[in-house]
C-alpha cells in the first residue's frame, strides 16, 4: 500500500471518467442483402467496455466477429441498433465522419502486419500522420516515440523484410499508436507467429493496456485469450458467454517458462 491510498477521493469528474464506457454496444443487429437471401450475421449484440477495459473475442469461424469488429472499428455500420463510441453515437455518421473517427481514436492491428515493403519501420509507422495535419518534426517524434514502446527504438531504419514476424508486428502495432487512440483493435494479431512470439506480442498488448489502452482482441487461440481481462464468445451472431479472466497470466512471466529458438 503507498501513502496515495488513503489520500481523500478524487473529485467527481474523475471519478465520473474513470468509470466511462469507452465503447458501448446497444442491441446491434448487422444484415448482409445478398440479392434473394439475407445473412444476419449479428442478432441483437450488447457489450458495455469501460477505458482501460481488454477483451478477447473468440468463436468459430461465422459466428459474426469479423462484423463486430468492423462495427466497433467504424468500418460498417449496424443495420440496427446503436454504438457509442467515448459516448458520441456513430450508428448514423457517414462514410467521411466515420474515417475521420476511426483515424483520431482507433488504432488497427491485423494477422497480416500490412507494412508498405520498400519503406523503413520508421515511414511506416509516420503513415497514419499523414491523414492528421502534423509537422514532418511532429511525425519523426511521434513515430519515434511508438517505435521505443513496442521496444524496436534500434530498427528505425529496418525494412519490413529485415525484420522478423514478431518485429514487424511490433511496427504495426507502433503504427496503430501514432495518433495516440484510445483504443486498440487487433484482429488475430498473433495469427501467424509461433507461440513464443505471439506470447510476447501479448506482453506488448498487456503494457499498453496497463497504461491505459482500451483493447478488443479477436483470437481462436484459448491461451491467447486468457491474457485479456475478459472473454467473450459469439455463436451464431450473439454474445453466448461473457466472462471475467481468473487468474490471468502475466505474459511476461510465461514468456521466462517457454524455450527460446536457440534451444
Ligand atoms: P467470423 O469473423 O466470426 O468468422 P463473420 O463476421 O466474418 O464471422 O461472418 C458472420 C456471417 O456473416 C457469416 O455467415 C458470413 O458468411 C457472413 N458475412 C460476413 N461478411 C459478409 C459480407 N460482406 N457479405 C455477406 N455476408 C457476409
Ligand atoms: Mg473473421
Amino acid at each position: 500500500m503507498n501513502a496515495r491510498s488513503t489520500a481523500p477521493p478524487a473529485g467527481g469528474g474523475l471519478a465520473a471518467a474513470t468509470e466511462e464506457a469507452v465503447l458501448r454496444v446497444e442491441e446491434v443487429h448487422k444484415y448482409y442483402d445478398m440479392g434473394e437471401t439475407r445473412v444476419h450475421a449479428l442478432r441483437g449484440v450488447s457489450l458495455t467496455v469501460p477505458r482501460g477495459g481488454f477483451i478477447a473475442v473468440i468463436g468459430a469461424s461465422g459466428s459474426g466477429k469479423s462484423t463486430f469488429m468492423n462495427i466497433l472499428g467504424c468500418l460498417d455500420r449496424p443495420s440496427a441498433g446503436r454504438y457509442l463510441l467515448e459516448g458520441t453515437d456513430v450508428s448514423h455518421l457517414d462514410k467521411k465522419q466515420l474515417a475521420l473517427i476511426r483515424n483520431r481514436k482507433l488504432g488497427f492491428v491485423f494477422q497480416g502486419f500490412n507494412l508498405l515493403p520498400r519503406t523503413t519501420a520508421l515511414e511506416n509507422i509516420q503513415l497514419p500522420t499523414l491523414y492528421a495535419s502534423v509537422d514532418k518534426g511532429e511525425r519523426i517524434r511521434r513515430a519515434t516515440a511508438a517505435l521505443a514502446m513496442v521496444g524496436l527504438a534500434d530498427r528505425a531504419a529496418h525494412f519490413p523484410s529485415q525484420l522478423s514476424g514478431g518485429q514487424q508486428q511490433r511496427v504495426a502495432i507502433a503504427r496503430a499508436l501514432v495518433n495516440g487512440p484510445s483504443i486498440l483493435l487487433a484482429d488475430e494479431p498473433t495469427g501467424n507467429l509461433d507461440s513464443r512470439t505471439a506470447v510476447e506480442i501479448m506482453a506488448i498488448l498487456q503494457d499498453l493496456n496497463d497504461h491505459g489502452l482500451t483493447i478488443v482482441l479477436v483470437t481462436h487461440e484459448p491461451d491467447i485469450a486468457q491474457f485479456a481481462k475478459r472473454v467473450i464468445v459469439f455463436r451464431d451472431g450473439k454474445i453466448r458467454k461473457d466472462e471475467p479472466v481468473l487468474n490471468r497470466p502475466w505474459a511476461l512471466q510465461v514468456l521466462q517458462t517457454l524455450p527460446t529458438l536457440e534451444d
